[in-house]
């Protein structure tokens, strides 16, 4: 079980995995940060595709191919925008990290890299997001056998030190490696 979590710092569109989770926007039509990286690495084909998805609420997911990306599928899932804690973030976030797996789940994802949902410029706290993202994953992966491994993938150094503790604190094997 506890090797089924890892860190790595970096750049989640150069991973080769069955799934990278993108921390979208309810348009789905891409956006700045993670979304536009990648959108930008995709190519315009994942654009044209999310155009027929009708957008995607607040802590849902959607799949889509990855087109010219290693990985085969992009799921895009919404995260919150902070606004202190009054509109049920925490809760939503949470619904992002697990229907995302269960997405994954269904397309048979083997090995899924997540982003850090919502702590660009949504502004969600990093250490309160991190706890969520552990205890989510953490959660499913004990009841699910697919996806077998999840990576977290860090791209800020606060971040990447947050999860360094977290998933020692939480005795998981942090196994950081080039993206
Ligand atoms: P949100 O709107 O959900 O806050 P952002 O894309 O602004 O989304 O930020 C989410 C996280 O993605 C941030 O922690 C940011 O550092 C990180 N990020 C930005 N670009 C990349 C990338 N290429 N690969 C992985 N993570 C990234």
């Amino acid at each position: 079980m506890t090797n089924r979590i890892e860190l790595i710092q970096g750049d989640i569109t150069k991973l080769q995995v069955d799934a990278i989770v993108n921390a979208a926007n309810t348009s789905l039509l891409g956006g700045g940060g993670v979304d536009g990286a990648i959108h930008r690495a995709a190519g315009p084909e994942l654009l044209a595709v999310c155009q027929l998805l009708g957008g995607c609420e607040t802590g849902e997911a959607k799949v889509t191919k990855a087109f010219k990306l290693a990985a085969k599928f992009i799921i895009h899932t919404v995260g919150p925008v902070w606004r202190e804690g009054t509109q049920d973030e925490e809760q939503l976030l949470a619904n992002c990290y697990k229907n995302s797996l269960q997405l994954a789940a269904e397309n048979d994802c083997k090995i899924v890299a997540f982003p850090n949902i919502s702590t660009g410029v949504y502004h969600f706290p990093k250490d309160l997001a991190a706890k969520i993202a552990v205890r989510e994953i953490t959660l499913f992966l004990e009841k699910n056998k697919v996806p077998e491994v999840v990576i977290f993938v860090c791209f800020d150094q606060d971040n990447f030190d947050i999860y360094k503790g977290l998933i020692k604190g939480n005795r998981h094997q942090a196994i950081e490696r080039d993206a």
